[in-house]
């Protein structure tokens, strides 16, 4: 075992259940001390007790792990900030957050009501927001952390009747690409996982064949590796069943049309060439794109 998380603490929230309880289970085993974090709710997120987090803190312990359970509802700004005191004032640092929690309100956007739309973002963006930034001027301070993001196939391939947890499973993926810039300077890594496993989240929606496949035990290797010391920083990757992809946003090679022929027709005519992703390309930020936008313009103008 090279990757060790000794001396090192680390809070999963929604640990209870699922893929955050083998992540927690994982991290503990590789010598972090762990913060079992989850309110306990049903898959929907009503409800709550404490029980699944002290079953897995109590798991931990028997293996000779160190672990504490929390109780905070990761959407609560502050249960969130009483989380993180008593973790600082049970281990005074953090050096890893896993953002796991989550919970599911399916249904398609015409029978959707807002509420349901809201608890979903609330849960996976917003809690996301609220415990990383409880932990930020920690890592800032200590120049180190290990921020995880949990995405989802379904907010970066887009899913039917997920309008809410996909646009919320995006959004953590921009949170992360904006924090991975600003955390650089304190040797912040900021990464998110787009896993695929059989959970209760997944026990009625994915086919039974395929659910034997896919345990959770599969994916946390890769939720380890994004929080470990030599992580990179704003990587997307996606695990299931011991396969393992990496996700990018990539754009496609600049068009220049002029101002004489410019107009929604010019639009339609070369859309085949704007979106030929023969020449697709990354970026490193918002700023670099920006950039190749203008420098083709420059070029072209003056050609
Ligand atoms: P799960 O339901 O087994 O576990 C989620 C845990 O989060 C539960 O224990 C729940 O009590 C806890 N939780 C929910 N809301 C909370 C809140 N407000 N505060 C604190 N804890 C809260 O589900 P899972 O499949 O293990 O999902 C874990 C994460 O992975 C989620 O973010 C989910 O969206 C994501 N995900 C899972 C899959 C999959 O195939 N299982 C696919 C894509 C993404």
């Amino acid at each position: 075992m090279t990757i060790r998380f000794d001396n090192r603490v680390a809070i999963v929230t929604g640990a209870g259940n699922g893929l955050g309880r083998v992540h927690a289970l994982g991290l503990a085993a590789r010598g972090a001390k762990v913060v079992i974090n989850d309110f306990g709710g049903a898959r929907d997120g009503k409800g709550g007790s404490s029980e699944a987090a002290l079953k897995v803190v109590e798991e931990i312990r028997a293996a000779g792990g160190t672990a504490i359970a929390n109780g905070a509802n990761v959407t609560d700004v502050e249960q969130v900030r009483a989380m993180v005191e008593q973790t600082m004032a049970e281990f005074g640092r953090v050096d890893v957050l896993i953002n796991n929690a989550g919970i599911l309100r399916d249904k398609t956007l015409s029978k959707i009501d807002m509420a349901d739309f809201q608890a979903v973002v609330d849960v996976h963006l917003m809690g996301s927001v609220y415990c990383t930034k409880a932990v930020w001027d920690i890592m800032r301070e200590q120049n180190y952390g290990r921020v995880l993001m949990t995405s989802s196939a379904s907010g970066l391939f887009g899913n039917f009747g997920q309008s809410n947890y996909a646009a919320a499973k995006m959004a953590v993926v921009g949170f992360m690409n904006a924090l991975s810039l600003e955390g650089k300077k304190n040797d912040i890594r900021v990464n998110a996982i787009a896993p695929v496993a059989a959970t209760r989240m997944t026990n009625d929606v994915l086919p039974e064949a395929m659910l034997e496949r896919i345990k959770p035990e599969q994916v946390t290797p890769a939720a380890l590796f994004l929080v470990s010391e030599n992580a990179p920083t704003k990587t997307i990757l996606s695990a299931g069943g011991g396969v393992f992809t990496a996700t990018q946003l990539m754009d496609t090679a600049p068009v220049y049309i002029s101002d004489k022929e410019l107009s929604p027709e010019a639009l339609e005519a070369n859309f085949a060439k704007i979106a030929d992703w023969s020449n697709a390309r990354a970026y490193a930020d918002s700023n670099a794109q920006v950039q190749a936008l203008i420098e083709e313009a420059i070029k072209c103008m003056q050609a």
